[in-house]
């Protein structure tokens, strides 16, 4: 077991790592466990790991690629004493303190934990998937749709997510491409609505994309009808996934508050979870704004919130 520590952070993405530099510039030593290397968006760095260019973070006129941002992020935090090991977490123990945090049968113990996990986009888990995200591929309209004007697109999924990212596409593309599973949509009324009468939307219904296609950037996709089992392609150079999200927590399932959806619940206009000195923060309790500047936001929150606790406590 090693020594305890005042805060353990769990997590890298722009939450987590805003969280230790304000942690660390507050001498609080954090520990952050930020994730193992993989192909998903629980990796250290988390989702902007993904990206290729960021447009919309504060202070980069010019933009900044999403690996170099959180690379400065964890680099910031380095310089004011945060320490750092990169793997996965795989059990908690909240039920007394210090709190106790495992790597496999590694133990660590803390005074307060700031959870920072994030959430990952569904995929479709098509070959060829994850090597075009960032080059046509992309789960973040709010985030990519600038790079596609007058470009002809498509968006899977048939929900609220997938008509709001529709609809906000036709401000950039020539032609927005709806790719619906079903017969019918699962959006709230009025989404369908502005969907079945935005002109530049084309709905098409029983349909799947089964392939992607394009070398350095993607070029087509293969749909298929999933009504009469007959494939064609769409020419289309975006493709946005829209099928759901699903937050980073099962470890904490049993431990932490959450929804029905697995999102942790923070008590309101706050980052404190229902463990007192268990603060939460990022996209594992957002499903609403899901921005790299509001989980930056919501980390400082909680380093702020976590301090005063354990000021409070001694
Ligand atoms: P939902 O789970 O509501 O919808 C997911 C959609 O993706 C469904 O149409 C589903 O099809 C489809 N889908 C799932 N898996 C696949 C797959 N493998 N291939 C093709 N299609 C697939 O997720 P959302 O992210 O849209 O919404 C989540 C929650 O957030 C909802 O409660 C929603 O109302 C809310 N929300 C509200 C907004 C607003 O009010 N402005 C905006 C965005 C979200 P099927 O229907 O066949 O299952």
């Amino acid at each position: 077991m090693s020594a305890q520590h005042k805060v353990i952070i769990i997590g890298s993405g722009p939450a987590g790592l805003t969280a230790a530099i304000y942690t660390a510039r507050a001498s609080l030593s954090p520990l952050v466990i930020e994730g193992e290397p993989s192909s998903t968006s629980d990796q250290p760095g988390g989702q902007l790991m993904l990206t290729t260019e960021i447009e919309n973070f504060p202070g980069f006129p010019e933009g900044i690629m999403g690996p170099e941002l959180m690379m400065n992020f964890r680099t910031q935090a380095a310089r004011f004493g945060a320490e750092f090991i990169t793997e996965k977490v795989t059990k908690v123990d909240f039920s007394s303190r210090p709190f106790k945090v495992w790597i496999r049968d590694q133990e660590h113990t803390a005074e307060s934990i700031i959870v920072a996990t994030g959430a990952q986009s569904l995929m479709l888990n098509l070959p060829r998937e994850s090597d075009l995200i960032g080059h046509g591929v992309s789960t973040c309209a709010t985030c990519d749709g600038f790079f596609f004007r007058n470009h002809e697109i498509a968006v899977v999924g048939g929900g609220d997510s997938a008509i709001e990212e529709a609809i906000f596409l036709t401000k950039f593309a020539t032609k927005v491409h709806l790719i619906v599973r079903r017969d019918a949509l699962r959006a709230s009324r009025i989404m369908q609505e502005r969907a079945l009468s935005n002109e530049k939307i084309q709905i098409h219904w029983n349909s799947q994309v089964t392939e992607l296609h394009g070398e350095a950037s993607l070029t087509s996709v293969t749909l298929k009808n999933n009504a009469d089992g007959t494939s064609a392609p769409l020419a289309v150079t975006g493709l946005f996934i829209a099928i759901g999200h699903k937050p980073n927590t099962s470890i904490f399932t049993g431990v932490l508050d959450m929804e029905e959806s697995g999102y942790l619940l923070t008590r309101e206009g706050s980052t404190y979870t229902n463990v007192d000195g268990v603060f939460a923060a990022g996209d594992v309790q957002d499903h609403v704004y899901r921005q790299a500047i509001t989980a930056a936001g919501s980390g400082c929150a909680a380093a702020i919130d976590c301090e005063r606790w354990l000021e409070g406590q001694h």
